[in-house]
């Protein structure tokens, strides 16, 4: 290798989150757990918060193999309370902020808009869009305090496309885009940044609870990869957006799909 070039092995990074601490809301389960396990494998602290006790608590014993320090804090995202609760329990514990990965979902209704129902309406977007607002409005302070961080919000496919059947989930996810750009914005004269992943159809509890199998066929065909993605695969994105290696991005949408957006 001529010198001054970078081999793909050189540039594989170890260690990339080292002592940062990390919040991960929604990391029970699927994406946020597998985000969780990556970052602790690279040296973070991480605080995952979730309303699911016993997933919480499973997360964190695997978590607390890798990184010892790590907690779990039940919280609902739905609630600005317990988003305050969760960052004065980061506070208390580590007394700083690096990272915030706004991960924590929910499906909502899958029904056309005159048959979709309020409470639904209601329950995703208090979830997927205030959530993520709550979050980062109880974030930013405390990262603040410390010269700045990077928050990754997990939007979808359906931030920027739409699909039959399920307006409370494509309209929080476009919101989190708004807002993503917005906290850029805002932000990034102050050492913050903020972007929003994009995934494809992902394989993990959120498909297999809300679809049949013929229905997870159907979306198989709508990725041209063949397939869908897997949790991990949204990690290691979600990792460079929260790392120093991507300090120029800012404001930016990063789809992870399969090729699904470039029909
Ligand atoms: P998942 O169901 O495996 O995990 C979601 C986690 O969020 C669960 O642990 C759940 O208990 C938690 N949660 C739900 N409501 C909560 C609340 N009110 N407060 C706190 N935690 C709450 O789902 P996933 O597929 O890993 O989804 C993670 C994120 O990725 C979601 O924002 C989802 O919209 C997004 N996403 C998923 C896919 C996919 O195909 N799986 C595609 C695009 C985007």
């Amino acid at each position: 290798m001529p010198a001054g070039r970078c081999s793909v092995s050189r540039m594989k990074h170890t260690n990339t989150m080292k002592d940062k601490i990390v919040l991960i809301t929604g990391g029970a389960s699927g994406i946020g757990k597998a985000t969780a396990l990556l970052f602790a494998r690279q040296g973070a602290k991480i605080c995952i918060s979730d309303v699911d006790d016993r997933g919480g608590e499973e997360a964190l014993s695997e978590l607390r193999k890798i990184s010892p320090e790590s907690i779990f804090v039940h919280a609902d995202t739905s609630n600005h309370a317990d988003s305050e609760k969760t960052i004065r329990k980061i506070r208390e514990t580590f007394g700083r902020l690096d990272v915030a990965v706004n991960n924590a979902g929910v499906g909502g209704d899958q029904n056309p808009i005159a048959e979709y129902s309020i409470e639904k309406w209601e329950q995703v977007i208090g979830i997927n869009l205030s959530g993520v607002f709550y979050g980062m409005k109880y974030q930013l302070p405390l990262m603040l305090e410390n010269g700045g961080g990077a928050i990754v919000n997990i939007g979808s496919i359906l931030s920027t496309v739409g699909t039959s059947g399920a307006a409370g989930y494509v309209a929080a996810k476009h919101g989190v885009l708004g807002l993503t750009r917005t906290c850029a914005l805002e932000y990034a004269s102050k050492g913050i940044k903020c972007n929003a992943i994009g995934p494809g159809y992902i394989k993990t509890p959120l498909i297999d609870e809300n679809m049949t199998e013929e229905q997870q066929e159907e979306l198989v065909k709508l990725h041209p990869e063949g397939r869908l993605g897997k949790p991990e695969e949204v990690a290691e994105l979600a990792l460079w957006l929260a790392g120093d290696q991507s300090r120029f991005a800012n404001g930016a949408y990063y789809p992870i799909d399969g090729g699904y957006l470039a029909q």
